[in-house]
C-alpha cells in the first residue's frame, strides 16, 4: 500500500494538483508557440491521448503573444515555460493556467514581485522547475550538477517566493539521469510540503526515456512521492502520454484500464503471439474500466493463469479457448477465436463499470 506523502493543493486551471487529487500526467509541445495552428493541434492530440496538462515553451514576444489565440482553442490547462524574460512571464500570466520559472534567473527581486503580483491576481501557481543542466552559477560553483546542488537550488527559489508572500508553489527538480533525479526528490521532500512535479529530462528516446522514467518515477511514486508527472521523450508526443499513464498503472496508483498479461512465448507456442497480443491492446485501448486479461501461446500454463484473470485466451493446435475466471466457454478457431475473446472483454468491462 502507497502511503502518499501529505502535499499542499493547488490547482492548474480544472486540475488539482497535490493532497488527494489523483497524479496527473503531463506532456510539452514542440512547435514553435507563436505557430498558433500547430501548437493548437498538438494540444488537441495531447488532449485526445489523455493528458492533463500540458507545458508550451515561451522563449520570444511573438510565443507570449499567441498564448489568447492558444487558450481561446484549447481546454487543457496550459503552462507556459519561461526563462530569463520576467516581462514574458508578465504577459503569459494573464492568459494561462500556471508559469514555470525560476525566480533565481529572472533578475531582480522587484521583476520577481512583479510576476508574483501578476499570478497571485489570477491566482494561478508558480512551478519552480529545477534541471540539473541549468543550475544558479552559485549552485553549481559549490556543488556541481549534483542532487545536493538541485536541492540548493529548489530550497533558494522556494524561499524567493515564501519571501514575496507567495505559496501556490509546485517543484521539479530533474537530472537526464535516474540516480540523481531520485536523489533530488527524495531529499526536498521533508524539506517543505508542496506538490512535485515529477520528470527525468532530456530522458532520450522512447526506449531509454520509457526505462528511465519507470526506473525513476517509479521508484519516487512507490515512495509516497509525486503528485504530477511527465515523461520527456525524443519522439511522439502521444506516448509521453501513454508511458505516464502505464507507469501509474503499474505502480498501483491508477487501476484504469487493461492489465493485459501475455506470456513471453517459447517452443510449445502456437500463435503469432506478438500480432494477437497487438491486436488485443489496440483493440481494447479505449477500455477504462480495471480487468486482468490473459492472452497465452499455448495451453500450457494457461487454464492456471487464467484463474486470475477476468478473461483469458490461450491459443492450442488449430483452435484455442477463451476463458471467464479459469471457466472455458468457448473453443475456436482463427479470427473467430480473437474476435470472441475481444467480446468477451468489451462484455465484462461494461458489466463491470
Ligand atoms: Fe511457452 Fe505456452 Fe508458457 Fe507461452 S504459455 S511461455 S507458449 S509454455
Amino acid at each position: 500500500m502507497i502511503k502518499r506523502y501529505p502535499t499542499k493543493q493547488i490547482k492548474v486551471g480544472n486540475v488539482l494538483i497535490g493532497g488527494d487529487a489523483p497524479i496527473s500526467v503531463q506532456s510539452m509541445t514542440f512547435t514553435k508557440t507563436s505557430d498558433v495552428k500547430a501548437t493548437v493541434e498538438q494540444i488537441t492530440k495531447l488532449h485526445f491521448a489523455g493528458a492533463d496538462i500540458v507545458r508550451v515553451a515561451v522563449p520570444h514576444i511573438e510565443d507570449a503573444n499567441a498564448l489568447k489565440e492558444i487558450k481561446k482553442q484549447v481546454s487543457l490547462p496550459i503552462v507556459a515555460d519561461i526563462h530569463f524574460h520576467y516581462k514574458l512571464a508578465l504577459i503569459a500570466a494573464e492568459v494561462v493556467d500556471c508559469i514555470r520559472i525560476n525566480p533565481g534567473n529572472i533578475g531582480d527581486k522587484k521583476r520577481v514581485q512583479e510576476v508574483v503580483k501578476a499570478c497571485q491576481e489570477r491566482n494561478i501557481p508558480i512551478r519552480i522547475g529545477v534541471n540539473s543542466g541549468s543550475l544558479e552559477k552559485q549552485f553549481e560553483q559549490k556543488y556541481g550538477q549534483t542532487p545536493q546542488g538541485m536541492v540548493a537550488s529548489a530550497d533558494y527559489n522556494i524561499k524567493y517566493l515564501e519571501d514575496l508572500g507567495f505559496t501556490d508553489i509546485k517543484i521539479s527538480l530533474k537530472a537526464s539521469d535516474v540516480q540523481r533525479t531520485v536523489e533530488a526528490y527524495r531529499t526536498l521532500r521533508p524539506m517543505n510540503n508542496y506538490p512535485f512535479h515529477l520528470g527525468v529530462t532530456e530522458a532520450g528516446t522512447q526506449f531509454h526515456s520509457t526505462i528511465k522514467s519507470s526506473i525513476a518515477l517509479g521508484s519516487l511514486l512507490l515512495d509516497g512521492i509525486g503528485d504530477t508527472l511527465r515523461v520527456s521523450m525524443t519522439g511522439e508526443l502521444e506516448e509521453e502520454i501513454k508511458v505516464g499513464r502505464a507507469i501509474l498503472k503499474d505502480v498501483g496508483i491508477s487501476k484504469e484500464g487493461l492489465n493485459i498479461i501475455s506470456c513471453p512465448t517459447c517452443g510449445r507456442i502456437e500463435a503469432d503471439l506478438v500480432n494477437a497480443v497487438s491486436e488485443v491492446e489496440k483493440r481494447t485501448a479505449h477500455i477504462k474500466t480495471p480487468l486482468d486479461v490473459s492472452v497465452m501461446g499455448c495451453v500450457v500454463n494457461a487454464i492456471g493463469e487464467a484463474k486470475s484473470a477476468d478473461v483469458a485466451i490461450a491459443f492450442g493446435k488449430g483452435s484455442g479457448l477463451v476463458m471467464k475466471k479459469g471457466e472455458i466457454i468457448a473453443k475456436l478457431s482463427g479470427d473467430a477465436l480473437i474476435n470472441k475473446f475481444i467480446e468477451e472483454v468489451e462484455f465484462e468491462a461494461k458489466r463491470k463499470s
